[in-house]
């Protein structure tokens, strides 16, 4: 039987940050991983000659450990393109412009401003560490944000664009989510602003070479300490320590840092049972349906054309598009289909996706779009100990479940990106967990 200090449960950056912060103090680790590779969310594909990240891809503004995290591997970022006009197609109506402010009617304009108002004033009352209790956390955990756009909007594009947000930020439907969650969520990445803008928001910058090479990176340097192919079936624990199966071995360690998202580790056998809060919230936080696909290009055609290659949809297969091209690589559009869309097209196959997304990218950019010279995607609801994009919370889940999020059970400690509070959803918030869950082990094993 292996024996370490510490045994991290998953290679995701949530998982390596962690075994890194650890090792960095002295402490023997073992990091088991489910798949046959690292990274976890973050994922990368060869399409056209290049690599290209077919899960997590953007930092954004603020990332701070992630970005630290590059520059000391040598690794460099370059801005997300967005000279040129933007195509937005929403209710039934597709439409261009240029800036920030998309084309709507006045009204639905003036109801967006409002709205906007209206969630950073809420926002503003969310304690970061307990949202849970806010002081109107029960009326506002009672409710979708479906419910609440229903309630609180009047016109149509402002109430389909409010429902975008989710969607496009968590792959998550406002019908699936309680608006107590979503203010949290976006609380969690600042506000609104930070989801809509390039500069200065999440989708501000990529790294030369991909995101992907930042945990293969990782790894590498805690070399066989990453054990691939080793999924994780039972966690056991008594007053000493942990006993951890996986993939037909035994290992042994006094405290688990578990660095999964709540789908997945619902899978896994703990003994004792865990507590019934903790246990709940693996139930009650589903993963959200993302496809990303990627379409390579010759020529960055829609450059030449006055676009900036990004869209946004209401309801369209393909919910998000971003461009993607440095001088010297192959040009490619990133597309998202997301939600509902995604559930559609998962059992669809790969070959039916191609011919629905090249058309949907038609539409947008004109007939050059369906000259591709390559195409890849990945079906996140498909993949093994992934499931999906990021756990979310329905109604009444926060209020009577929120508190265990980050609430050690014996020697199991949490981390992972759903259990940060700040930035939440991103890899920064993973990595961000990694520390947090690593300095809770290392002040225990200091006692
Ligand atoms: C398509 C897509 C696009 C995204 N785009 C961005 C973006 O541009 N920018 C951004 O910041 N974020 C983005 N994200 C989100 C980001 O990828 C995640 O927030 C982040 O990678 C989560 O890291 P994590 O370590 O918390 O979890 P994960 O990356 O999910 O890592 C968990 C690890 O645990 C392993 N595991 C699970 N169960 C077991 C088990 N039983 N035994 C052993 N191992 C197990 C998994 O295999 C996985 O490797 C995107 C996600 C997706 C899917």
């Amino acid at each position: 039987m292996t024996e370490s200090d510490v045994i991290v449960v998953g290679a995701g950056f949530a998982g390596l940050k962690a075994a890194r912060t650890l090792v960095a103090a002295g402490r023997s680790v073992v990091v088991l991983e489910g798949k046959d590779r690292v990274g976890g969310r973050v994922k990368h594909a060869e399409l056209a000659g290049r690599a290209v990240d077919i899960g997590g891809q953007w930092v954004g503004a603020g990332h701070e450990v992630l970005r630290a995290e590059a520059a000391r591997l040598g690794i460099e970022t370059y801005a997300q393109y967005e000279t040129g006009r933007t195509v937005m197609q929403m209710l039934g109506k597709l439409v261009q412009f240029t800036g920030t402010v998309p084309k709507m009617p006045v009204l639905a304009l003036l109801e967006l401003a409002l709205l906007q108002r209206k969630w950073q004033r809420d926002m503003k009352t969310l304690p970061p560490d307990a949202p849970w209790s806010a002081p109107k956390a029960r009326e506002w955990d009672g409710q979708t944000l479906e419910s609440w756009i229903v309630r609180n909007l009047r016109t149509a594009a402002a109430r389909e664009f409010a429902r975008l947000v989710p969607r496009g930020a968590w792959a998550a439907e406002a019908r699936q989510v309680s608006y107590l969650w979503f203010l949290d969520a976006v609380r969690s990445g600042t506000g609104l602003d930070y989801l809509m803008n390039i500069e200065g928001g999440g989708l501000e910058a990529k790294f030369k070479g991909g995101m992907h090479q930042i945990a293969r990176r990782l790894a590498e340097e805690l070399g066989d300490r990453v054990r691939l192919n080793a999924p994780v079936t039972k966690i056991a624990q008594d007053a000493d320590g942990v006993r951890v199966s996986a993939g037909g071995q035994d290992y042994r360690a006094r405290f688990a840092v578990v660095a999964a998202p709540p789908g997945p580790i619902a899978r896994i056998d703990f003994e004792p049972h865990l507590p019934a809060s903790r246990d709940g919230l693996h139930q009650r936080m589903p993963m959200g349906a993302i496809i990303k696909a990627v379409a390579a290009y010759k020529e960055p055609f829609w450059r030449t054309k006055g676009f900036s290659g990004q869209v946004a949809t209401d309801d369209d297969v393909v919910g998000l598009v971003m461009e993607d091209w440095q001088e010297g690589t192959t040009p490619m559009l990133l597309c998202f289909i997301e939600g509902r869309h995604a559930l559609e097209m998962s059992p669809v196959g790969k070959q039916a996706r191609k011919e629905k997304v090249l058309a949907s990218l038609v539409r947008f950019f004109g007939a050059e779009a369906a000259d591709c010279i390559g195409y890849e995607d990945n079906d996140w609801l498909l993949e093994p100990y992934s499931h999906g994009y990021v756990g979310s919370m329905g109604p009444g889940t926060m209020t009577r479940f929120g508190h265990a999020l980050r609430e050690p059970c014996g020697r199991v400690h949490w981390a992972g990106t759903e259990t940060e509070t700040q930035w939440a959803g991103y890899i920064e918030g993973a990595m961000r967990s990694g520390v947090r869950a690593a300095q809770e082990v290392l002040a225990r094993h200091n006692q």
